[in-house]
């Protein structure tokens, strides 16, 4: 295997860098952006569309359905350059959990028509609605109903922490139709749209910002052309498709960790006490040095399991599952190093290891938490004996 960047893939990490450079984070400085307050949606709008345009925003999906047809290394490089960028807009030029999917290739033609294609081309927003307050990890045992009347499907129920949901022109909402079967036949997504339910309170945040709010379904009528997939087989067709999202959110994590890594060394090199730089010290070195050693795994783990998703050549379960677990735990372990190295001031509103602290720790919850990925890990190593 070769992990070698070719030249396309190189001309477009850099053309993303500069675009961050040169525009967004002027336009976080001109506008005195702050994260913890929230992004004007206005803004968000804007950097998806014009991201879309650029070739960015929906890069990670297939040529036939409008995206940039990037090979999951490709899209590695890229999101790692993103989390590198030290922009807090970046990460809305990328499509996240508001933008275009590979589970949304489960849409039909019709339905990839009129919801996939703007998606794609930046200009509505989406969510997924999949958890409940009393489902997350556990999610084949949602409680939301879905009954079938007519030509309608009829919705009850709550789901919570929706990234989105506020802002969202449609989603994706998983319901129950049969709860004897469980996720093997008894679970069935739908389109939504917001007419057809209501945007409960939001979720104030560790991260300042409400990004995520309860949805809730009150005998929502859905037609039956919102169905997705086929009854009842929604929830085993979406998983296989969500592995990716791991893979992501891991190459994030590594650009992002080295970006904190740069602001430790260059820190360590400046700041003297006891009449010398701190980064002469044994103490502050080993910080460096370890975090530098687990950035280098990290980004070895994600460019070889992108390869091993691009060749098809094996299920990667484990891999994307050891990803995530890894790059998320590692960029915590990092920021933690390099808050440490800058003292007093890492933790100060002006030092960006400030934020990072309390924005990377939801890594180790969403897209499946820590302990799950381990499960996960564990299932493929012992089958039934792990069950
Ligand atoms: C910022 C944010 C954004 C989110 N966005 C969305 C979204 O857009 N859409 C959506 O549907 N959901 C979203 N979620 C929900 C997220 O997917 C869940 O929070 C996550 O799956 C964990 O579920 P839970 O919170 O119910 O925790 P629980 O499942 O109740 O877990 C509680 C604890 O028990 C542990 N645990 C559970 N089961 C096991 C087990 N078998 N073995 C060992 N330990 C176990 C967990 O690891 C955790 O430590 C979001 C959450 C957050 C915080």
């Amino acid at each position: 295997m070769d992990f070698t960047l070719n030249e396309e893939t190189r001309a477009v990490r850099d053309a993303f860098n500069r675009w961050v450079k040169e525009e967004l984070i002027g336009l976080e400085e001109k506008e005195k952006l702050d994260p913890d307050a929230g992004i004007p949606e206005e803004i968000v709008k804007r950097v998806r569309k014009k991201s879309a345009e650029l070739g960015f925003y929906s890069h990670h999906m297939p040529e036939e359905v409008g995206g940039g047809g990037f090979s999951n290394l490709q899209s590695s490089i890229l999101r790692e350059a993103c989390g590198r960028s030290g922009s807090f807009l970046a990460s809305y030029a990328i499509a996240g959990p508001e933008g275009p999917s590979p589970m949304h290739l489960m849409f039909n033609a019709a339905q990839r028509e009129e919801y996939l294609t703007p998606l794609i081309a930046g200009e509505t927003s989406a969510c997924f609605m999949l958890s409940e307050p009393g489902a997350g990890s556990d999610a084949q045992h949602i409680a939301t109903r879905a009954e079938k009347r007519g030509d309608k499907w009829i919705l009850n129920g709550t789901k919570h922490f929706i990234t989105n949901g506020k802002h969202a022109d449609w989603g994706v909402v998983f319901a129950t139709n049969d709860p004897s079967k469980g996720a093997k036949g008894g679970i069935s997504a739908f389109i939504v749209e917001p007419g057809m339910y209501k945007v409960g309170r939001p979720h104030r945040a560790m991260a300042g910002f409400e990004g995520q709010t309860e949805i809730i379904f009150e005998d929502a009528e859905v037609p039956a052309k919102n169905l997705v997939g086929q009854e009842g087989m929604a929830f085993l067709t979406a998983m296989t498709f969500l592995g990716i999202g791991r893979l992501q959110i891991a190459a994030n994590c590594v650009g992002v960790a080295d970006y904190l890594l740069s602001l430790g060394v260059d820190y360590a090199g400046q700041r003297h006490a006891f009449g010398q730089p701190i980064g002469a010290r044994q103490g502050v070195q080993w910080m460096l040095a370890d975090s530098a050693t687990e950035i280098y795994a990290a980004r070895n783990m994600v460019y070889h399991t992108s390869w091993l998703v691009d060749s098809g050549t094996q299920d990667p379960t484990r891999e994307l599952s050891m990803c995530k677990l890894y790059a998320t735990e590692m960029v915590n372990r990092v920021c933690d190093r390099v808050l440490q190295i800058h003292g007093g001031m890492g933790w100060m509103k002006d030092c960006p290891t400030e934020r990072y602290f309390r924005s990377l720790r939801v890594l180790r919850i969403v897209e499946g938490t820590s302990e799950i990925q381990r499960m996960v890990i564990a299932r493929t190593l012992l089958g039934k004996t792990a069950r």
